[in-house]
């Protein structure tokens, strides 16, 4: 080989190197966080451009903020959901298309779960205060409770996009589904804005597409009683959602017991068979509710699941975790003392 052929070849070998190492790594993952719904919402995007990335989270956001505008039973403004609960009772109420859907699953899941998931538990939930600024330090009077006992399917469809609320204390609440549903269409956000790879975490309720660099996402669950400690994990699969509940996000202790935001509507009192859940399903809304049910109902919330296809888990009192068949196939367990 001649001097010139050599040089030519170390030429094209430097060349080359770059242009090989920069198509073979695709751009850095990108991470946003921002407060929504109550909660820190963080977004993990992968293999598209950082520009891309954030339009994209822009957009979702935004998705997800009309949401919690439209239907959150809090804050000032008014929305659809705010007036239907001070509509008089046994009146036909219309809802747009977005909602009549979303109330039709949230009344479906309380009949299948024999009424521990409630979509009209908002005079119940203000009463109790967990989601007012300042929160509550002391529980309800008994009688006030006892009052505001909304009746298990106290909510109809009484036609197309028409319902009606049968009691006075029967008033819409969506707080145990619709952050599901805003992730839901935040996800869907990402996807129209090109986007393959993505995780959304909304303070426990996560929905994926894709998979993290070739390997699943893998999504470690919470433990109830460690602070930054966790049960174990899991690996999703494709486009699964995972959303875990637990009596430690919204809670105050008084006389030693601990009180917190998820309500049995039988007796309008924290849940008690529980002290957290985990529901792996292909759609948000239907993990959000279904955590929130099974923690109401406890164990025995896990058979119905297996049948529908949700891994399910639930944490007892005494610590004590109790899986159906489907989340003993893929949970990870991480030993702690
Ligand atoms: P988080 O919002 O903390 O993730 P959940 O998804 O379990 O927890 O939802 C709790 C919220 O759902 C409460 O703040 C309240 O708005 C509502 N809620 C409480 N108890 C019930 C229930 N039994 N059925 C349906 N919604 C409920
Ligand atoms: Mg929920």
């Amino acid at each position: 080989m001649t001097d010139d052929n050599l040089l030519m070849m170390r030429y094209r070998l430097l060349w080359f190197i770059p242009v090989l190492f920069l198509s073979a790594c695709s751009p850095e993952p990108v991470h946003e966080t921002r407060f929504m719904m109550g909660t820190l919402v963080e977004f993990t995007i992968e293999g598209v451009p950082r520009a891309t990335a954030m339009k994209a989270i822009a957009a979702a956001a935004g998705e997800m903020a009309r949401i919690e505008r439209k239907m959150s039973i809090y804050g000032p403004k008014d929305n659809p959901i705010k007036r239907f609960n001070r509509t008089p009772e046994r009146t036909d109420f219309i809802f747009d298309d977005e909602i009549d859907k979303l109330l039709a699953m949230a009344v479906a899941i309380e009949a299948a779960s024999g009424h521990a998931f409630h979509p009209a538990l908002g005079s119940l939930n203000r009463l109790w205060g967990f989601s007012l600024d300042p929160p509550p330090s002391a529980p309800p009077k008994r009688d006030a409770i006892r009052r505001l006992l909304p009746a298990g399917g106290c909510l109809k469809r009484t036609g197309d996009h028409r319902w009606q609320r049968m009691t006075r204390s029967c008033q819409i609440d969506l707080g145990g589904i619709a952050k599901g549903y805003a992730i839901e269409r935040g996800m869907a956000q990402l996807i129209q804005h090109g986007v393959r790879h993505a995780l959304i975490n909304a303070g426990g309720d996560i929905a994926s597409i894709g998979d993290n660099m070739g390997k699943p996402w893998r999504i470690g669950i919470r433990h109830p009683r460690k602070p930054g400690g966790l049960l174990g994990w899991i690996h999703l699969k494709h486009n699964e959602c995972i959303v875990t509940s637990g009596d430690y996000e919204r809670f105050f202790m008084y006389h030693g017991k601990r009180y917190h935001h998820i309500l049995d509507p039988r007796t309008g009192y924290p849940a008690t068979r529980a002290i957290g859940t985990t529901v792996i399903a292909k759609e948000a809304a239907l993990a959000d509710a279904w955590s929130t049910a099974l923690f109401v109902m406890g164990a025995r919330g896990l058979e119905p699941l297996q049948q529908q296809g949700m891994a399910a888990l639930v944490v007892r009192s005494d610590g004590t975790i109790i899986m159906n068949e489907a989340m003993q196939k893929r949970f990870h367990s991480i030993e702690t003392r």
